[in-house]
């Protein structure tokens, strides 16, 4: 039996992990061409453009168009839609604020269903009980790579006549039966802020087959200016209040760049993820992420569950475990479901009001309060995340994996005894 590091024993890992430049492919050279463009403005330059039709052509869909975040993309969804006062969004609770950040500056009201309990996404049922008149949308997070449950979350919007937005922040090139996630819904929305699988430093995409939305979208993040329409007074027509989030031609040139790189970033993150769910799976009281059957996790982290029960340590002592053993780990993904931020629970999103949770365009008491969604937060208080990239090495794969083997044998070893 292997001492434990935490014990005084020698560490599992002695190398350094896997390391290498992110922007060592044509970055350089798109940037360079934007730059003697003599204009770094997305409509006139080229590299917006191509960013765009480049994702769209891998994700096999009718429209994309760019945003300064993925916040952004988001926001620019929700405004596409129609999104305003007394209107409900229901999303998950275990995400990045990103997520909501939208809603509520469209000041609606988030609504958060709970999660299941093995993919740690939007639990459909949940999702249909808190469907009320007032639901606009449903923005179904792929957390850390995984697909959700789309056919019966597309089932029941189909039925309640409510929009699907798809925050795929963390979900490039994932697959849900088959499908990249992103083309599912009416509207699918990524990220490429620096921790992303890409960066373009900040960005945000936005994909759609609807000409509508795309339009919608396109004027949202502008301003509303309708520069499709490219006459002087239609693209003036300013009906409602709209942000700008454009992008530049810089963050478009490294997108570019960046999406060029994406299928095999993400494969490599799929081959590393689903060989610790392969060793996982053997020790008892580990429980990987569930990947529905046809889909294709890209593993943004990892994130798995323990049962303490059956492996005699909790989350927090095998973190504390991994890190003696070299292997740096985290407790969950957040500290706290988002609904347990100030900003939620004291009804605070602006200052000296409590709109949109209590205003005259939605009188329906609002609750956000710890016990609302009981998986997720159990979710949250018994998962272990652990970090890989595209330049993890096959020895950091092979170490990681012999931590948590080496921890779960040495706890076995010791119940038996
Ligand atoms: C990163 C992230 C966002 C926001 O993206 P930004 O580019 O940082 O604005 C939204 N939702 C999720 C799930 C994210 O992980």
């Amino acid at each position: 039996m292997e001492e434990l590091a935490i014990h005084g024993g020698t560490p599992v890992k002695t190398t350094p992990f896997g390391k290498g430049s992110r922007f060592a492919g044509n970055e350089l050279k798109y940037l360079k061409e934007a730059l003697e463009q003599n204009t770094l403005f997305y409509w006139f330059g080229k590299k917006v453009k191509e960013l765009t039709e480049s994702f769209a052509s891998l994700y096999g869909a009718k429209y994309c168009m760019a945003t300064s975040s993925g916040t952004a993309a988001i926001h620019t969804a929700l405004g596409a839609i129609g999104l305003t006062a007394g209107d409900e969004v229901i999303t998950s609770p275990v995400t990045d604020m990103g997520t909501v950040i939208g809603v509520l500056f469209q000041n609606a009201v988030p609504v958060f269903a709970d999660l299941d309990p093995d993919t740690y996404n939007l639990d459909p049922k949940s999702v249909e009980a808190h469907i009320t008149p007032r639901t606009k949308a449903i923005v179904v997070v792929h957390l850390a790579g995984n697909a959700a449950d789309m056919d019966p979350i597309m089932e029941i919007a189909r039925r309640h006549g409510v929009y699907v937005i798809e925050d795929c922040a963390q979900s490039y090139m994932c697959r849900y039966k088959g499908r990249l996630v992103g083309t599912i819904g009416d509207i699918g929305c990524f990220s490429l802020n620096d921790f992303k699988q890409i960066s373009a430093g900040d960005g945000g995409l936005v994909l759609t087959n609807s000409r509508e939305l795309y339009e919608n979208c396109f004027k949202f993040a502008d301003k509303n200016y309708n520069r499709l329409a490219n006459d002087m007074a239609a693209m003036r027509k300013v009906e409602y209040l709209a942000p700008n989030y454009r992008m530049t031609e810089l963050q478009g040139a490294v997108g570019l760049a960046q999406v060029e790189k994406l299928p095999d970033v993400c494969a490599k993150r799929n081959r590393f993820g689903e060989r610790i769910s392969e060793e996982l799976r053997k020790l008892p009281g580990f429980y990987p992420p569930k990947v529905y059957e046809g889909g294709y996790h890209t593993y943004w982290f990892y994130l798995f569950r323990i049962r303490e029960e059956e492996t005699g340590f909790t989350a927090q002592e095998l973190v504390d475990m991994l890190k003696a053993e070299g292997i740096p780990a985290l407790k969950g993904y957040i500290p706290a479901c988002i609904y347990e931020y100030e900003l939620f629970l004291e009804h605070t999103a602006y200052q000296n009001t409590h709109c949109p949770f209590d205003c005259p365009h939605h009188p329906e008491p609002v609750v956000y309060e710890h016990g609302i969604c009981p998986s997720a937060e159990e979710i949250l208080e018994t998962s272990v995340r652990i970090n890989f990239d595209e330049f993890s090495t096959e020895e950091d794969l092979a170490d990681i994996v012999h931590a948590l083997r080496k921890i779960s044998d040495y706890y076995q070893a010791k119940k038996k005894s």
